[in-house]
């Protein structure tokens, strides 16, 4: 049992470092950060549109007096769920890796409007999203892409008050541009998807040896409190747990894909291995394993992003039709 509850809102993890958490984590309900000293304050990412990030802004000005006016915001990396309500955080200093910075503009709110309004239109993909993501329409209205105001490739130091705040580019991981941000006298760090707790993780660009490199990053750092970008606050054992997926992952995948399985087959066989760990959306695996047979040259490998959408939802379909069919993934077919 976890010392820190997984309720939605604002928590304090250390003296002036918050989290502020949205269960239950799933498709774009991420994680933000605060960290404050004296008057001055830092955001770590916002939220998918107005609607939740008006409202995350709200409660962190009435709970923190240095809220209220937010000095810097740093986007974690670019996906809509950490960068669409960027605009609503007035006068502050918006700060990003270069390599996340450059792909802001990749997918639009409009691209997300459409998908959550015509759904029945775009195939599989949407279909799953239409299921699985509870953001709709309104969620994605309004919003006008801001972009950070500064860059940087490797490395950032802030001070926040009398705070030591260290900004390490450490992608490509989970994106392009990863950021970790260490808060050393809290000895927190805010990780963004470079952790997903409790959840199976979303890989489909970036780099699982980049991943892994990050990973080691983390568990690197002198820090009691690890904060993910979707699901619970964690520990370093959570960073060790997932690193130790991440290559057990790789190699599951490099062998079935030299024994010429298909994607799903390779995907199907290791989300039934006994000994997984018991997360959530396990069929991300199937987006994990594209996403490799794709760096390995397969031309059976998609890198559309609907696409990879619509992997989940076969994916989901053809394990029902196993379960159904008694296969406990002892080898044989039944
Ligand atoms: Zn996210
Ligand atoms: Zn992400």
């Amino acid at each position: 049992m976890s010392k820190w509850a997984y309720d939605k809102g604002l928590q304090e993890i250390g003296p002036g470092a918050y989290a502020y958490l949205q269960p239950d984590g799933s498709w774009g309900w991420n994680n933000a950060g605060l960290i404050t000293d004296e008057d001055q304050s830092l955001l770590i990412d916002t939220l998918f549109g107005l609607k939740l990030t008006g409202e995350m802004l709200a409660v962190m000005a009435d709970a923190v007096p240095a809220a209220k006016n937010i000095d810097f915001l740093v986007n974690t990396h670019n996906d809509a769920d950490h960068i669409f309500g960027n605009q609503l955080v007035k006068g502050a200093h918006i700060l990003a890796s270069k390599a996340a910075a450059d792909e802001f503009l990749n997918v639009t709110p409009e691209d997300y409007r459409k998908i959550f309004g015509n759904w029945q239109e775009l195939g599989a993909g949407a279909h799953y999203i239409h299921e699985n993501c509870a953001l709709t329409v309104e969620d994605a209205a309004g919003v006008i892409v801001t972009l950070p105001h500064e860059t940087f490739v490797k490395e950032k130091r802030l001070k926040v008050g009398n705070k030591n705040v260290v900004l390490a580019a450490v992608g490509p991981a989970h994106s392009s541009g990863d950021v970790l941000v260490h808060s050393v006298e809290d000895r927190v760090v805010y990780t963004g998807d470079l952790l997903f707790n409790k959840s199976y993780p979303v890989l489909w660009e970036g780099s699982i040896e980049g991943w892994i490199a990050a990973c080691d990053h983390i568990l690197s750092l002198d820090v009691d409190v690890v904060m993910p970008g979707h699901g619970p606050i964690a520990d370093k054992s959570s960073v060790t747990e997932f690193r130790t997926f991440m290559v057990r992952f790789q190699e599951e995948t490099r062998r079935r894909f030299e024994a010429g399985l298909s994607i799903m087959d390779t995907a199907l066989e290791i989300a039934e291995l006994p000994d997984l760990p018991d997360w959530d959306l396990p069929e991300r695996i199937i987006g994990a394993v594209n996403f490799l047979y794709r760096q390995y040259g397969s031309p059976e490998a998609t890198a559309n992003f609907l696409e990879i959408y619509g992997l989940f939802d076969r994916f989901l379909d053809k394990r029902a039709a196993r379960a159904a069919a008694g296969h406990s993934g002892c080898g044989h077919s039944h």
